[in-house]
């Protein structure tokens, strides 16, 4: 096992976490492979980032293998904690990635850029550091899918064979992925602190985490307390928008969770077809404890964990006060969670002015898409197409559901409900169309996709699907297959946690 080099090119990176405690991070180089081949490159985004693209097709193979990296990288993992499936476990990190350092973005937001899968670090256990093409591939894929669909998340700028075997049942080829986040600050973080009476570093990650993600709350009265309530409702947004477009994130354990409020570690997530809030796809997740409608309730658990890790240095800030605001604050979030799911269902239904009944009228839709087997997509998505086409729309609708006589019932008092409301019907659709994507991950197509590269080595299924998914709220010409749930025959979809 080789060292990496330094390349003389630089990518103006800085390195604002080496600027906290010693001990919430290592140092280290990655381990060289064998034979980087750049696969994928996200130009958008390395434009985005203020990188000239040409610079990092040529470079990129060195970069962001780790075999060569710019002068200016200073890589390091961080430590953290977390509660895994409910468990907690003192010691994580991260156990094969390393952060190269942080770039300015165009828009001045600071970016982490980071390998996944570079090799072991101080915080590996009994990983071997190193990721497979697949989960790699896959990441890449929905991570993209779900910024396409305005959905918060860490993204993927790109992907690099390392032309070596990774051993997992059988001998599978090894990836590294560049992941971008806004930052890599988890509840884990805090928690590995507080697991070692290190309040020092609790503060330090409280200070760090709010001059970057909330710097309006650096001068609150206690900046803890206004960190868990900005932290809180963040989430609070996130988990709303999961739920829109029938996200399941699958390992929602505190390590997982970003304090920044983006989607973080796409593992054994998944897109749900059929509604139904108890859908799981992970093959770890026996108990359904991270099942699509539990997410909100999860969401609440971690904040919980959070708030108790944070509460010594909190009670330190405003004494008993500190221990009701931190108890307020969790006590709020179911309800701050339904607001914004409220608003954004709204949304999807084409309501313009908030009504009494508009969430019993939503919960009526979900129990008829239970009891009639209806997808979640396309049932939002095509709810437009009675207001297009009339009786003709009003079948199309109907037709998605087992139950079409309970549907039709329902259609006709949202019919109402908007004829009651107003305004053009061609500005409702429009409206509509742009919450409710055409397009997302269908499980069949990615995974068609990802055996198309891993066994015929044929890329051109990965490609289309990519491209159908960055424009998921718009009609594509030809494209209507990409549209459709798996056929029955696909059978029970199972995920995997990303090693
Ligand atoms: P995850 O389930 O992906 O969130 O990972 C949980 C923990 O296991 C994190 O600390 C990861 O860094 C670590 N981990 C996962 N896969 C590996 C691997 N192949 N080698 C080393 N550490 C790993
Ligand atoms: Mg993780």
């Amino acid at each position: 096992m080789t060292e990496s080099r330094h390349s003389e090119e630089m990518l103006g990176l800085e390195h604002s976490y080496q600027r906290l405690p010693n001990h919430l991070y290592s140092r280290l180089p990655p381990e060289s492979v064998r034979r980087p081949q750049l696969l994928l490159l996200n130009e958008t985004l390395a434009h985005a980032l203020g990188w000239e693209v040409g610079r990092l097709r040529q470079h990129g193979a060195g970069w962001f293998s780790g075999n060569c990296l710019p002068a200016d990288a200073s890589p390091l993992a961080l430590a953290y904690a977390g509660d895994q499936f409910g468990q907690f476990v003192p010691q994580l990190g991260d156990g094969r990635a390393l952060m190269l350092g942080e770039v300015i973005d165009r828009r001045g937001v600071r970016q982490d850029v980071q390998l996944k899968g570079s090799g072991r670090t101080p915080y590996a256990r009994r990983g071997d550091g190193r990721a497979c093409l697949g989960p790699v591939l896959r990441e890449y894929l929905l991570a993209e899918a779900m910024h396409a669909l305005g959905v918060p998340t860490t993204r993927a700028l790109a992907v690099v064979a390392t032309g070596e075997p990774v051993f997992r049942e059988r001998p599978m080829p090894g990836a590294i992925l560049t992941r971008v986040a806004a930052s890599h600050v988890r509840v884990g973080s805090i928690q590995y602190c507080a697991a070692r009476q290190d309040w020092a570093g609790v503060r330090a990650w409280v200070g760090y985490t709010l001059r970057r993600h909330y710097p309006e709350q650096q001068e609150a009265a206690s900046p803890t307390l206004a960190l868990l309530q900005a932290v809180a409702e963040r989430q609070a947004q996130l988990i709303a928008r999961w739920l829109q477009v029938g996200f399941i994130h699958g390992v929602m354990n505190t390590d997982n969770m970003a304090l920044s409020g983006q989607t973080i570690d796409y593992g054994p997530c998944a897109f749900m077809d059929r509604y139904d809030p108890a859908t799981v796809f992970s093959s770890i997740d026996h108990w359904g404890r991270y099942a699509y409608g539990q997410q909100p309730a999860m969401a609440a658990w971690n904040l919980m964990r959070l708030a108790e890790a944070l509460l010594p240095v909190l009670e330190e800030e405003r004494a008993a006060e500190g221990r009701a605001g931190a108890a307020a604050v969790l006590a709020a979030f179911p309800e701050r969670l339904q607001i914004h799911w409220l608003a954004g269902m709204r949304q999807k239904l084409g309501l313009q002015q908030p009504e009494e009944g508009d969430n019993r009228q939503i919960e009526a839709l979900l129990q008829i898409m239970y009891d009639g087997r209806a997808d979640y997509t396309l049932t939002f998505r095509l709810l437009a197409a009675p207001l297009q086409e009339g009786e003709r729309g009003v079948a199309q609708w109907c037709s998605g559901f087992d139950n079409a006589e309970a549907a039709q019932q329902w259609l006709q008092g949202w019919l109402a409900r908007i004829r009651r409301e107003g305004g053009s019907d061609p500005q409702r659709i429009e409206a509509m169309n742009q919450v409710n994507p055409l397009y997302i991950p269908r499980n069949d197509r990615v995974e068609k996709a990802l055996a198309a590269v891993l066994e015929e080595g044929n890329w051109q299924p990965y490609r289309q699907l990519y491209q159908v998914l960055q424009n998921p709220f718009q009609e594509q010409a030809g494209m209507q297959t990409y549209s459709a749930p798996p056929p029955p025959s696909w059978g029970d979809y199972q995920t995997f946690c990303g090693t």
